[in-house]
């Protein structure tokens, strides 16, 4: 007989994990055999994401503090400043997941892969790879991006998605990394609707990699032969930490139904410019969790459509973002190097800005990305 629960969980990662947390009459099922493992993650995290949780930074999961975000340009010139606090962490992704699961009051059931479910008399029907089936009331969805429960329960969505692929490496380099520094590259021209980057890890080891739409190999080579090998000296690749990313305009889509909720990766709810999603996985398990507890489920869909990370605008920005011409993200990074996007507030960033003819021309763009980023900033 089908083992019965209010609520089934299927994916154990940030999502799975924090909604397991809040609730106790619940399964959580990864076809994973280790919790945390494999990591396909850079494994950035801003300081608010963690405060958003309730989660203490631990030293037993951070491999770097971070304290600048720099943000180069075609052109070579970097936007953003040193900051005297802790902006975010890079961190150690196995370890903070093991740590999340420590607290998790759900019983948690690894190496079972979901591969059917289905809604019958009110219920769901979960059935495993190894011929095990449960049933419950509820199921979150937290199954990340080829999410079996929105194939099956929300087929609408997956056409509603972009799946941007991303490469990442974790490497040992020759020379020491800036280990208080998350590196970011941009530039439309070579990447689709996406970046490069180099997040610390150690002294000698980073994650680096591209996330893009489309083949982007020759790109990636590059990358290696002209940032990597060139400030860092030789390297080894320790790690293939590839995967993928879903990038969703949540206000199309819908994320509740039949007691079914869609969560993290799972929603698409990745941010649509810089393509983290760990915070908005965290968040959106919790509130799917507390929407169970208070036995009001339909206002999930409604709650997470409030939040600043699903507002429409984030993606359009993201459109407008990676639309630029690298002609104007070169006299973005002339105007605003060294410092950060609130220079735009100040009076000599304001004039520096509209002094600038190329800047100026674009200027509608430039307030639609800065309002989007002041809003968004804290939840992401
Ligand atoms: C290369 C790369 C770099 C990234 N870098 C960052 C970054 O620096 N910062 C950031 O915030 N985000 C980053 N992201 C995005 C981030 O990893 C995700 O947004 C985040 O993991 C989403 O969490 P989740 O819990 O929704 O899904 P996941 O972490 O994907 O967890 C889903 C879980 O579901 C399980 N599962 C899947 N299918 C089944 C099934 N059928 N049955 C049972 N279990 C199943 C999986 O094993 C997995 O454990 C990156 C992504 C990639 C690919």
């Amino acid at each position: 007989m089908a083992q019965e629960y209010q609520t089934i969980i299927i994916g154990a990662g940030p999502a799975g994990l924090i909604a397991g947390r809040h609730l106790k009459n619940a399964l959580v099922l990864d076809k994973k055999k280790e919790i945390g493992k494999p990591v396909q993650c850079g494994e950035g995290i801003s300081r608010n994401a963690l405060k958003l949780q309730g989660i203490k930074p631990d030293d037993s999961w951070i491999s770097c503090k971070i304290y600048k975000t720099e943000r180069t340009m075609p052109n070579g010139k970097a936007i953003g400043k040193f900051h005297k606090e802790t902006m975010g962490y890079v961190i150690d992704r196995e370890k903070f997941e093991k740590y999340l699961a420590r607290d998790v009051k759900a019983e948690i059931k690894l190496d079972t892969k979901v591969i059917n479910l289905k809604f019958e008399n009110n219920l769901w029907e979960v059935v495993a790879e190894n011929g095990e089936v449960f049933k419950a009331k509820y199921i979150i969805g937290a199954d990340g991006p080829s999410s079996i429960v929105r194939r099956k329960a929300f087929p609408e969505n997956q056409n509603k998605m972009k799946f941007v692929p991303a490469v990442e490496y974790l490497i040992k380099t020759e020379k020491e990394l800036d280990m208080k520094t998350i590196k970011i590259y941009f530039d439309n021209k070579k990447y689709n609707h996406g970046y490069a980057w180099i997040f610390p890890k150690s002294k000698n080891t980073a994650n680096v990699g591209i996330g893009s739409i489309g083949n982007f190999s020759k790109e990636f080579d590059e990358f290696l032969k002209n940032v990597i090998k060139k400030n860092y000296g030789n390297y080894n690749i320790l790690e293939n930490r590839s995967g993928t990313i879903p990038v969703a305009n949540i206000s199309q889509c819908e994320i509740y139904k039949d007691g079914a909720f869609l969560v993290g990766d799972a929603a698409g709810l990745a941010d649509p410019i810089f393509k983290g999603g760990m915070s908005q996985a965290m968040t959106s398990g919790k509130i799917a969790a507390e929407c169970i507890l208070e036995n009001n489920p339909d206002s999930y869909e409604a709650k997470i459509k409030a939040m600043p990370f699903a507002d429409k605008k984030l993606s359009e920005a993201g459109e407008l973002f990676y639309n630029l011409d690298n002609k104007v993200l070169d006299e973005l990074g002339e105007v605003f190097e060294n410092k950060e996007l609130s220079y735009i507030q100040t009076f000599h960033g304001a004039l520096k800005t509209l002094l600038n003819l190329v800047l100026l021309r674009n200027i509608k763009k430039f307030l639609v990305l800065f309002l989007v980023w002041r809003r968004t900033k804290d939840y992401i």
